[in-house]
Order: structure tokens, then C-alpha cells, then sequence
């Protein structure tokens, strides 16, 4: 077996941060506001390592399980800061416990009632409260996972009353389409459903929409995106 040789990840980030500093600029925006996460999903520690070596400190992963074996199993090299993960994709009831167990900075893919109080009781249970984001299926696509619109309206008080969540926003992916301009107008029912919640309970913090990935992200921002969600720009294409 051959050592598969990394990406360029060091000059692909720089690249990626020079397109966010762009798109902000346009848009009027600091971009000292916005969230690089790099999703490193199906790609081996090392690429996480390489990352942290060019000063990258957020990244993302969709499964629990492979966050825990690559970020908590596998620890970080002597010397180096220790990263933040952000857990981006659907969790199951059954895998609660090992998101839990992952120690995530931010949990972006709370998608339904039942999960939420579940993360909610086990952090409860230690005693913290887990920092999430809302994620809603802007589109009504019914491939996609998160809340309808009217479903989140509906279960938000709970929601907001859970003591083991902390909620700072929300979070969408768009309807797949190679034009990132199709996904413009997604973004932007993201952040008006987002001011509107911000109205309607301004006790919670609602300052983070988590949306763009690698070929939207800069329509996100100009959209008013805090967090974006990038991988293959930076790692090169996914490895299963
Ligand atoms: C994989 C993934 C991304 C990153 O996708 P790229 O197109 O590779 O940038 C972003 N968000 C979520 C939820 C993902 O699962």
C-alpha cells in the first residue's frame, strides 16, 4: 500500500479565506464574522492534523461515530491547539450519546423534537448545556432532513425551555444545484425566518446562520451566513 499523499490543505484554506474576505467585502460585511468550519468527513486525521498545522481551529463532521474515533480517540499532536468540532449531520436517538461524548463546540443538525431533548437530558445529567443550532428545511425538499417552518413556530418554546441546549441560530442546506445562485434565495429565507424568530423570542441568541458550502459559500455570505460549512475546497473530494 502506497501513503496516499494530502491535498495542498495549507494553500487551499488561505484560497477559501480569500473568497470569504471577497464575498464579505461585498456584502458590507467583517469578515472577522464569519466561521470557517472545514468538513473533514471521510478524510483520515492527518488532514485534520495538516489543518491545525496552518492555525486552523473549527472543523465539521457528520457522523458521530467517525468524529469520536477522529477527534477524541485520536488526539492532537504535542505543541498543537486543540480543535473544535462542529457536528453538522443528522443524529440519530441511538447515537446521542456518542455526540455527546464528542464534546462538540457547536451541534448544528438539531432537526427534530425528540433529539433535542434527548442532547438536552444527557448534558442535563453532567450538569452542562450543549451549544446547537436549529436546522431547517428551508426548501420543503422532502429528501432533506430539519424542521418545516411551521414545525419549528410550533415546538420552539419547548425548544428554547430545554435546560440542556443552548440555541445561537439556525442552520439549512439548500437544494443540490451546481449554480450557487439557485441557492440565494434558500439563504435568504434562512435569515428572515431567522428574524423572525429573533422578534418573536428575543430572550434566546439567534446571531448564527450556519450555510454555504464549497460552491455556494460566498452567496451565503453575501446572504448574511456567520458559519460556513466547507470541505472539498479545502480536502479535495471525499474518500467513500
Ligand atoms: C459534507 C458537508 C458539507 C461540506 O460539503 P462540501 O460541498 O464538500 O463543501 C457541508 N455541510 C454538511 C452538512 C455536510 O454534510
Amino acid at each position: 500500500m502506497t501513503t496516499p499523499s494530502l491535498p495542498p490543505i495549507a494553500e487551499n484554506l488561505q484560497r477559501v479565506r480569500e473568497r470569504m474576505q471577497a464575498a464579505a467585502r461585498r456584502a458590507g460585511r467583517d469578515p472577522a464574522h464569519i466561521t470557517l468550519v472545514a468538513v473533514t468527513k471521510t478524510h483520515p486525521r492527518a488532514y485534520i492534523d495538516a489543518a491545525l498545522a496552518a492555525g486552523h481551529l473549527d472543523f465539521g463532521e457528520n457522523r458521530p461515530e467517525e468524529a469520536y474515533a477522529k477527534f477524541v480517540e485520536q488526539t492532537t499532536p504535542a505543541g498543537s491547539p486543540s480543535p473544535r468540532l462542529h457536528l453538522i449531520g443528522p443524529i440519530q436517538s441511538r447515537k446521542a450519546k456518542i455526540a455527546y461524548a464528542c464534546h462538540p463546540a457547536l451541534i448544528h443538525s438539531i432537526d427534530r423534537l425528540k433529539i433535542a431533548r434527548k442532547l438536552s437530558n444527557l448534558a442535563q445529567a453532567n450538569g452542562r448545556a450543549l451549544d446547537a443550532l436549529l436546522e431547517v428545511n428551508i426548501s420543503g425538499e422532502a429528501s432533506k432532513h430539519g424542521f418545516a417552518a411551521d414545525q419549528l413556530r410550533q415546538v420552539l418554546p419547548e425548544i428554547l425551555a430545554l435546560p440542556g441546549l443552548r440555541i445561537h441560530g439556525l442552520m439549512t442546506i439548500p437544494p443540490l444545484d451546481p449554480n450557487p445562485e439557485a441557492a440565494r434565495p434558500f439563504f435568504a429565507a434562512l435569515r428572515s425566518l431567522r428574524d423572525e424568530l429573533a422578534l418573536a423570542y428575543p430572550q434566546a441568541d439567534w446571531s448564527h446562520l450556519s450555510m454555504g458550502m464549497s460552491h455556494d459559500f460566498e452567496v451565503a455570505i453575501e446572504e448574511g451566513a456567520t458559519i460556513i460549512r466547507v470541505g472539498s475546497a479545502i480536502f479535495g473530494p471525499r474518500q467513500r
